[in-house]
C-alpha cells in the first residue's frame, strides 16, 4: 500500500512558546484506520487540522499523496482539501437546511463558486447524496430539517457529508464524544463499514482506550505534542496507556482525567 500522508518533523508553536507539536515524523498509508489518543491538550486537534492546513504549522513538510500542502495556497490548497474530508465533535451542519443538502454541501469542493453558491447540483450527486443516506439508515430522514435530528443523526450526516466529497482520507476530531455510548457504537460501526468499502484511510481522534482498540489497526499515543506510542492495538499495554495519560489506570477508568 502506497504512502499517503507524511509528516516530516513537525512543529506547531502557538504564540511564542506554546508547543502543540513537538517534532513530529510519521507516514500513513492507504486505507490505514489509525486512532490518535493522549490527554486533553496533547495536541490531536492540532495535528489533525495541520494535515489539511486549518492550522498552519511552525516548522516542517507535511506531504499528502506526494504533494506537499505546507506551501500550497489558493486553489492548489483546495484541490488538496478536496482529498481530505472531515467530521466534526459537533457535527458542524448547516442547521436549517435539509439533511439531504447538508450532504450535497460535500459537493462543494467540486463545483465552480457560481453552481456551488445557487446549489446547482447534479442529478448524479443528488442519487449519489440520496444512496449514501441509505447506507446510513437515513433514507426516510432526507428532507428532514437537520436541527430536528437526534445526535448520533446528526453525526450520520456528517460522515454521509464527508463521503459525499469522495476523500482519499478521513479526518475525525473526537467524532463521538457527544454522543452516548449506544450512539457512539453506531457510529463507530457505520464509519469503519462507509470507510473500509471505499478504501479510504482515516484518522480519528479518541480518548476511549477501548473504541480506539477495537476498530483500528494502528494506534498513536500523543504525549505534550509528542508521539510516544504508535504501534498495532495489541502492542498498547496498561503500562504504555499510563504513560501516555501520565496517570493511572485507576484514574482514567474513573473518567479523571478528560474533558467530554
Ligand atoms: P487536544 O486536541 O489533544 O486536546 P490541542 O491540539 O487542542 O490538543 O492543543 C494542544 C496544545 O496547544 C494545548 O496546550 C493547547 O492549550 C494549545 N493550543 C491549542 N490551540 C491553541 C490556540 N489557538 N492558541 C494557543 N494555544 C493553543
Ligand atoms: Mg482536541
Amino acid at each position: 500500500m502506497g504512502c499517503l500522508l507524511k509528516f516530516n518533523n513537525v512543529v506547531k508553536i502557538y504564540g511564542s512558546d506554546s508547543v502543540a507539536l513537538d517534532n513530529v515524523s510519521l507516514e500513513i498509508n492507504e486505507g490505514e484506520f489509525v486512532s490518535v489518543i493522549g490527554p486533553s491538550g496533547s495536541g490531536k486537534t492540532t495535528f489533525l487540522r495541520s494535515i489539511n492546513k486549518l492550522i498552519p504549522i511552525t516548522k516542517g513538510e507535511i506531504y499528502l499523496d506526494g504533494e506537499n500542502i505546507s506551501d500550497k495556497k489558493g486553489r492548489a490548497l483546495r484541490m488538496c482539501r478536496r482529498k481530505i474530508g472531515m467530521v466534526f465533535q459537533n457535527y458542524n451542519l448547516v442547521y436549517r437546511l435539509s439533511v439531504i443538502q447538508n450532504v450535497l454541501h460535500g459537493r462543494l469542493g467540486y463545483m465552480t463558486g457560481l453552481k456551488g453558491i445557487l446549489g446547482r447540483y447534479s442529478e448524479k450527486d443528488k442519487k449519489t447524496a440520496v444512496d449514501i443516506l441509505g447506507e446510513l439508515g437515513l433514507q426516510d430522514l432526507i428532507y428532514n430539517r437537520a436541527s430536528d435530528l437526534s445526535g448520533g443523526q446528526k453525526q450520520r450526516v456528517g460522515i454521509a457529508r464527508s463521503i459525499m466529497q469522495n476523500p482519499q482520507l478521513l479526518l475525525c476530531d473526537e467524532p463521538i464524544a457527544s454522543l452516548d455510548p449506544s450512539s457512539s457504537k453506531v457510529i463507530m460501526d457505520m464509519l469503519y463499514s462507509m470507510i473500509k468499502k471505499r478504501n479510504i484511510a482515516c484518522i480519528v481522534n479518541l480518548h476511549q482506550v477501548d473504541v480506539a482498540k477495537k476498530y483500528s489497526t494502528r494506534i498513536i499515543g500523543l504525549s505534550k505534542g509528542k508521539i510516544v506510542f504508535d504501534g498495532k492495538p495489541e502492542e498498547l499495554t496498561d503500562n504504555m496507556i499510563e504513560k501516555i495519560y501520565g496517570t493511572s489506570l485507576d484514574n482514567l477508568m474513573l473518567g479523571g482525567n478528560e474533558d467530554a
